[in-house]
């Protein structure tokens, strides 16, 4: 059975711990690799090559580095068919999202920040009439750890790793153990880049043993993290006594506020996409919708009959729109929120069911479902649910709307459906979130900064964010005699 194995210092090895973790395949419940099982050891090593590695990738100019990860980059493209397959068969989503938005993406976010690398500039100060003048060097930090979920995995792990490598860290990164196939492929591709040894390791394995050492080495002195709130928390309390840099992306409910003015016809295609994308694994979908009450009723009929033609099935099948959920305990935890519902006096409007696809009978299939809920306080409104599930409920006045929008421990994301541009301004401003689509959804330039507030996270990445997560800023002021 195929290996997923480390890859430090510029190839790939066995963990120190010779034990191996059982890697699935969502869509059909099957074992089909193992995956290293690292630990404290193996992130050492990782540290050791990540240390040598530094002095050189720091010192080389930005435009061969800049040179190397535009090869990445191209190298991704040009395999977009096989690892758009692996992404697929390794995390359950169709096989045409991967290939239309994942694997794009991560080869988007290499160039990106390539390009990026050569626009990034510090400031200077002069202190007029004191003869002074002040510079920031914006240095990098040295070895730096990135560890990203299960959810959108290359594209997550090469949206830490890019900016990292851009502005001159050697980095430590892990990927969901859930879906380690295309990290691990990422190795053969700096291979094949001539990214020198050292300068990017990928270490696999748990949480709490990769990734904890990773978390509590001394010397690896920044952590970008993006999963589930409860781990953010518990990485913050690692890091936090060490003084760490910490960029925590982290989970979301998030609203989306339908009004009766919008484009209506764009708004229903477009809610289909961001309540059920990624099987509604993405941490910016809209799970809460809110509709103003004079078109609830229209928008509940029509909402729950395109949601009843989109197609649960294997992810290689042409016309699956919905695939299997990434693993059986995450099913099962989707699931306890269809009961749930039902206890709190919610109405399952369509969907609540698990699905046999033919040929791949032992696979994680969910039916997209659709709760009307009656208040915004019920647990399934206000708990991340991250599966093929959204709620929806009217509203009948803006501040109705905006009070439920916030009511809620996340601040990742809100939609908004509306052509009326006063209300656009006073909801945009008022929203407490740190992304705000209107009339769009999903809509990512990769220049604006990206997080959350709240329970969704600490700090921003995206475009200079993430260079400036990555680097130090030092000011140095020079006294000079006119
Ligand atoms: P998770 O928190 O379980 O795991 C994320 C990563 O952290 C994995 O690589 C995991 O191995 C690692 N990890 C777990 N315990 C750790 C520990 N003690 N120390 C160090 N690393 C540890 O999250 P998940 O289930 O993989 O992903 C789903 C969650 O991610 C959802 O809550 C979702 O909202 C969130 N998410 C957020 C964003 C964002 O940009 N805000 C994007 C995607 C997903």
């Amino acid at each position: 059975m195929k290996k997923i194995l480390n890859y430090i210092n510029g190839t790939y090895c066995e963990p120190f711990s010779g034990d191996w973790l059982d890697n699935y395949n969502p869509s059909k419940g099957e074992v089909y690799s193992k995956i290293a099982y690292s630990s404290s050891e193996d992130v050492e090593k990782a540290y050791e090559a990540a240390k040598e590695a530094f002095p050189s990738w720091s010192n080389t100019t930005i435009e061969e580095r800049s040179k190397i990860l535009l090869k990445i980059a191209t190298l991704i493209e040009e395999n977009l068919d096989s690892l758009a397959e692996a992404e697929a068969l390794d995390n359950g989503k169709p096989l045409s999202l991967a290939k239309a938005v994942d694997i794009p993406r991560a080869s988007s976010n290499f160039r990106f920040f390539a390009n990026a690398i050569t626009q990034f500039a510090s400031e200077a100060h002069e202190s007029v009439g004191l003869n002074t003048m002040n510079f920031t060097l914006r240095q990098p930090i040295g070895v730096v750890g990135c560890i990203s979920p299960w959810n959108l995995p290359l594209y997550l792990f090469t949206w830490k790793i890019a900016p990292a490598l851009a502005s001159g860290n050697t980095v430590i990164a892990k990927p969901s153990e859930i879906t380690p196939m295309t990290a691990y492929l990422l190795g053969d591709i700096c291979i094949k880049a001539g990214l020198p040894k050292g300068v990017l390791n990928i270490v696999h394995g748990t949480g709490p043993s990769a990734g904890q050492a990773i978390v509590a080495h001394p010397n690896i002195k920044a952590i970008s993290f993006t999963g589930g709130t409860a781990t953010g928390e518990h990485i913050a309390r690692t890091a936090a006594p060490m003084f760490k840099k910490l960029s925590l992306e982290l989970g979301g409910k998030n609203p989306n506020l339908i009004f009766a003015d919008c484009n209506y016809d764009k708004m229903l295609s477009v809610t289909l996409k961001s309540s059920f994308a990624n099987q509604g694994q993405i941490c910016l979908c809209g799970s809460r919708i809110f509709v103003e009450k004079s078109i609830y009723s229209k928008f509940k009929e029509d909402f729950v009959s395109k949601v009843k033609e989109l197609k649960v099935g294997n992810p290689f099948d042409g016309d699956t729109t919905i695939g299997a959920l990434v693993s059986k305990s995450h099913l099962e935890k989707v699931r306890s929120y269809i009961d749930l519902a039902k206890e709190e006096g919610s109405k399952i409007l369509c969907g609540g069911n698990t699905v046999t696809v033919e040929g791949s009978e032992n696979g994680y299939y969910l039916e997209p479902t659709v709760i009307e809920v009656n208040n915004n306080d019920c647990r399934v409104n206000q708990e991340e649910i991250f599966g093929p599930i959204v709620t929806i409920m009217p509203f009948e006045t803006e501040d109705e709307a905006l009070q439920m929008a916030n009511n809620v421990k996340y601040g990742l994301s809100a939609t908004l459906w509306t052509n009326n541009l006063d209300r656009t301004m006073r909801l945009s401003k008022r929203i407490e979130a740190g992304i705000i689509w209107v009339n769009t959804w999903l809509n990512r330039d990769l220049r604006t900064p990206f997080g959350g507030v709240k329970n969704s996270g600490v700090g921003r990445e995206g475009g200079f964010e993430a260079l400036k997560f990555f680097t130090e800023a030092k000011n140095i002021c020079i006294k000079y005699d006119e």
